[in-house]
């Protein structure tokens, strides 16, 4: 039968453990067994352990050692302590370093496996459960249709990255793209074609920009690019690539060609103090680059300076 699980027991008189290894291994366990501190520790570094039986009371340093050297790596292997003596002060003291239970001897290796086992169950299910938890806040920021972050994730981000820029006096800019008569894709092609351009036209923006840059479907046909440490002209730049890239595209099935506008603003900037200022300003410079006749490039600042002059 294979081994399912492997558990660690440190004790500095192992011969007096033997009939604990043997009843672990009756439980289907591989044991690994250590007699000092330093010793169990090599063991908890060179693999996976699924729990850790720790004698207090070990020759040299105590078995706490070994517990707080895993807590302290950020390990939550599950650890049972077992003691000669039942001093709370010490049991206090082992629970406050991160035990998970604490047996005085004499404890029989019935018990001592039991327990060892109903930690290990629960402890496979706060992994379960944290899993979970990733899995469903994956869901809550991504969009289903693209794969890329949604709106939600964008709001969430974009305040982040205003907050980081004003304290670290670095710019941010921010792209909005949106694709051109988009409504023409459906009318023509199907809902369904459109919803396979809208996919490509997702991962060509995404494959398009850094990996330290943000890329979110902010509505229907609309991506939203942020720029953390860009400037206005380096925004340009990546707006020009962007474009670039969805030009080459043949997207979904059809092999449609699809244009996009693009309205780029970026702070720090005239009118632009807050994140909400970032998004509109760069709102007006889309809606310029479509007035203008789509397929365009349109900076706030230049719309700005130009009804300056
Ligand atoms: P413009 O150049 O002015 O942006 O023209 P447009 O047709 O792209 O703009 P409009 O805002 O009139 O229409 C947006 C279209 O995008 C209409 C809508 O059906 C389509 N759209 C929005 N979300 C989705 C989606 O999830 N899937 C599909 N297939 N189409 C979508
Ligand atoms: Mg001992
Ligand atoms: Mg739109
Ligand atoms: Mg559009």
């Amino acid at each position: 039968m294979g081994v399912r699980w492997t558990a660690l027991v440190i004790d500095d008189a192992i011969s007096l453990a033997a009939e604990l290894v043997r009843e672990l291994e009756d439980a289907g366990a591989r044991v690994l067994t250590a007699t000092t501190a330093s010793e169990g520790i090599g063991h908890l570094i060179d693999g996976p352990i699924d729990v850790a039986i720790v004698d207090v009371e070990l020759t040299g340093e105590s078995g706490l050692a070994v517990l707080r050297h895993l807590r302290s790596e950020g390990g939550q292997t599950p650890v049972l302590m077992v003691s000669l003596t039942d001093d709370p002060s010490a049991r206090a003291a082992a629970f406050a370093q991160g035990c998970d239970d604490y047996l005085v001897k004499p404890v029989t290796p019935a018990e001592t496996v039991a327990r060892a086992q109903r930690r290990m169950e629960l402890h496979k299910l706060l992994l379960a459960a944290k899993a979970e938890a990733a899995r469903l806040h994956e869901l809550a920021v991504t969009d289903g249709l693209t794969q890329i972050a949604n709106h939600r994730a964008f709001q969430d981000r974009l305040r982040e990255e205003f907050r980081r820029a004003q304290r670290y006096d670095d710019p941010l800019a921010l792209i909005l793209v949106d694709l051109d008569h988009f409504k023409n894709v459906n009318d023509n092609f199907g809902h369904q074609v459109g919803d396979e351009v809208l996919f490509s036209m997702a991962a060509c923006v995404k494959a398009a920009v850094r990996e330290t840059d943000f890329v979110a479907r902010y509505g229907g046909e609309e991506f939203a690019v942020l720029l953390p440490k860009t400037h206005l002209a380096g925004a340009l730049t990546v707006a020009e690539r962007i474009a670039a890239e969805m030009h080459k595209i043949k997207a979904g099935p059809a092999g449609l060609r699809v244009t996009a506008s693009f309205g780029v603003s970026g702070f720090p900037g005239r009118s632009v103090n807050t994140s909400e200022q970032l998004v509109r300003t760069a709102d007006e410079a889309l809606y310029r680059a479509k007035r203008e006749g789509r397929n365009k490039i349109s900076l706030f600042q230049a719309a700005v300076l130009a009804s300056a002059s």
